[in-house]
């Protein structure tokens, strides 16, 4: 009987959130505002064909072929995927997004996606490159964060043998300590010139080396305000137990800075997982993940005077809990303490809606050459076609706003 009771409280709960997400995100016309006609049936177009999957695996080969045997896709690529997901190919092409979506009170944040990176030059220009963001974001109330890829710093297979703790040689030592300065020279600059930065996470194969060396930076450079923050994957089973160690060991000589969100590798994790014998890092199905997620929300608020956080998700129901617990804690919509952010080319009616609303919203908006570009692409595409994530909603909203459009004119 007890059970029942308590199984029809949670039902109740679940329908009156589904209820109050809906509601609150539903409004097409201010989530849609800054896409044209023409934008919107791009989009359209191509979440029709993103969402399957046979499509996406077929497409993702042709392209990844084509680019390798510079066959001419590049355009095809810049009209459509580029076009919908990326700013431009430099910051000053990202320049009329940043504005529009300002005035709409979105933010954004600049990301310089380029990805595989392999030679110590390559690394050093890529570091060139976050400084120079974080003097943007210096100078630009629009972008309120910079944010980076751990192994655009370093080479990927270091970052692997730093996580395996296998012992490095003598170069291997002296490669990795240039690693170091790197992250070093970048939260440096953001703490001289009090600029928040996001830093990504990655692969499992490489995060605790990732997690080990922003957890100094934390500590370092979170003393006075949040500068840093790591990002927490919450697909990965691990994570809560992981984040209560942190905040129970914590003695509030610094603020935590984190990042929430489900996390982008999962097919590739249950992969490498099987491939090297070890039991898969992700939880075993979709709803796991979800209950992680709301966890780790409520650990947010229940240590609310230890972090920070970014709200980093295209879930109705993750952003709407986040919304109900400030309420409650009487955190103002506008408090810096809490971020929500999306994707450019996902969750506009969350960004947007929560925008009109005073909340904190930045959209991450990646830039740099198409083909740089290729696996950030790739991802948003795969993820897309995951029939548990939220993108037929995207599509369903994108066809409403057309919809409302063709009985407006
Ligand atoms: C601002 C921003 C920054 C981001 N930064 C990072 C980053 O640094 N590192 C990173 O890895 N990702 C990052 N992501 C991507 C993110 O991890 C998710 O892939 C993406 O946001 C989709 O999840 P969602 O919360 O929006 O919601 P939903 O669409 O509700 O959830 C989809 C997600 O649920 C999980 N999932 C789906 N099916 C299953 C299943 N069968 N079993 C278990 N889990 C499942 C997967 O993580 C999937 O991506 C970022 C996203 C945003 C918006």
């Amino acid at each position: 009987m007890l059970i029942l009771i308590y199984y029809k409280d949670i039902l109740k709960k679940q329908h009156i959130l589904e209820n109050m997400s809906r509601s609150m995100f539903e409004n097409t016309e201010t989530a849609f505002k800054l896409k044209d006609n023409y934008s919107l049936y791009n989009a359209k177009l191509l979440f029709n064909v993103i969402t399957k999957k046979y499509l996406v695996n077929f497409l993702t080969t042709l392209t990844l072929f084509s680019l390798k045997y510079k066959l001419p896709v590049k355009w095809i690529l810049k009209k459509t995927l580029y076009k919908h997901f990326c700013g431009g190919v430099d910051i000053n092409e990202c320049e009329v997004t940043i504005q529009g979506m300002k005035k709409m009170n979105v933010n954004s944040i600049l990301d310089y996606s380029v990805e595989a990176l392999k030679t110590e030059q390559d690394f050093d220009k890529a570091c060139k490159k976050k400084m120079e963001i974080v003097d943007l974001s210096f100078s630009n109330e629009s972008i309120p964060f910079a944010v980076f890829k751990p192994t655009s710093l370093g080479r990927y297979s270091l970052f692997k043998l730093v996580n395996a703790k296998i012992k490095l040689s003598k170069e291997e030592e002296l490669e990795w300590n240039r690693v170091i300065d790197r992250f070093n020279m970048i939260c440096n600059y953001a703490h001289s010139k009090k600029v928040r930065l996001l830093i990504d996470a990655e692969e499992f194969e490489v995060q605790e080396a990732i997690d080990n060396l922003v957890y100094k930076m934390m500590k370092k450079y979170n003393r006075k305000s949040t500068i840093v923050y790591n990002t927490i994957q919450l697909y990965r089973w691990d994570r809560i137990p992981h984040m209560k160690n942190l905040l129970k060991d914590h003695d509030n000589s610094f603020k935590f800075g984190f990042k929430l969100v489900r996390g982008a590798y999962m097919e590739k994790e249950r992969i490498d997982a099987l491939k090297n014998g070890y039991n898969s890092p992700i939880c075993s199905n979709k709803n796991e993940t979800d209950k992680n997620f709301n966890s780790a929300i409520d650990l947010m608020f229940n240590n609310i005077n230890s972090v920070d956080f970014f709200i980093a998700s295209h879930n109705e129901f993750s952003t709407i809990k986040t919304v109900e617990l400030m309420k409650k804690h009487g955190i103002k919509e506008d408090d810096e303490k809490v971020w929500f952010g999306q994707l450019y080319g996902m969750g506009d009616n969350i960004s947007f809606n929560l925008a009109s609303k005073g909340f904190n919203v930045a959209k991450i908006l990646p830039f740099g050459p198409v083909e740089n570009l290729m696996p950030y692409l790739i991802r948003r595409a795969q993820e897309n076609s995951s029939v548990e994530g939220q993108s037929n909603r995207e599509l369903d909203l994108i066809k409403t706003e057309l919809f409302r459009r063709s009985k407006a004119s």
